[in-house]
């Protein structure tokens, strides 16, 4: 048996936003939440608590049963090119891993449906809680002295340990960390304006008809080589 040769690249990919169309915390908020979540989102908003805290006492206020959440995630929709640029990165031995700060048992569900439930994932875990009706939130993948729930950039350092080059697919605040330490960045909404000023090698998104067109030319070396940052010498060194 032949083995293919790795591309050199492993992709982390945001959730909400990015491959879903509509944040889902937020989505369950509007529908499900008790009085409260709004306050919590003010005070992470003025940047007074973290996600991790803002999130934790918005999940114990929603009221909804498991059928309800699950109906209500039944009615959220992602990117109609995602599974078609998961199809491309997996023929391309590309790993694809999504990196959330919301919620893994909604992603799990919403991607099963387009049978895309077996991609690795980090995010908060959503559990029921007693009494009926009510859920928490644990944060296996947060770090020490970060406030968010996923430490993306924790999980971009160890990504790019593994001495592969590292794309982040991102669209807001919860990505700035992470962009900061991949190799390049597929970038949406918010997350374009963080990279330009930051200096960090992008391309700005709309979906995944883009990243489709894209990922060739990153595979190749293209556009790393289009965007790299300017360094004369080394260039002439090359
Ligand atoms: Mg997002
Ligand atoms: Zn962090």
């Amino acid at each position: 048996m032949e083995l293919h040769p790795v591309t050199g690249w492993t992709i982390l990919c945001d959730f909400d936003g990015t491959i879903s169309v509509e944040d889902v915390i937020d989505s369950l908020l509007d529908r499900f939440g008790r009085p409260g979540w709004e306050t919590l989102e003010q005070d992470w908003r003025a940047g007074r608590i973290g996600s991790r805290e803002c999130m934790t006492g918005q999940v114990s206020l929603l009221d909804m049963t498991q059928e309800e959440l699950d109906k209500h995630l039944s009615s959220l929709w992602i990117d109609h090119h995602f599974p078609e640029f998961v199809a491309m990165a997996r023929a391309a031995n590309t790993p694809i891993r999504v990196v959330s700060d919301g919620l893994d048992y909604a992603i799990r569900r919403i991607l099963g449906r387009y049978g895309l439930d077996d991609l690795p994932l980090a995010a908060n875990h959503l559990a029921p809680a007693t009494p009926p009706q009510k859920w928490q939130l644990t944060s296996p993948f947060q770090a020490e002295g970060c406030r968010s729930g996923t430490c993306k950039c924790a999980v971009a350092a160890q990504a790019s340990k593994g001495g592969t080059k590292t794309l982040l697919i991102g669209d807001g605040a919860s990505d700035f960390c992470a962009a900061d330490r991949v190799d390049f960045v597929f970038a949406k909404h918010r997350l374009i304006e963080h990279c330009r000023a930051a200096g960090i090698p992008y391309v700005p998104i709309t979906g995944f008809e883009d990243a489709l067109e894209l990922l060739p030319r990153l595979l190749d070396g293209s556009l790393l080589a289009e965007h790299a940052p300017a360094t004369p010498a080394l260039a002439v060194a090359s």
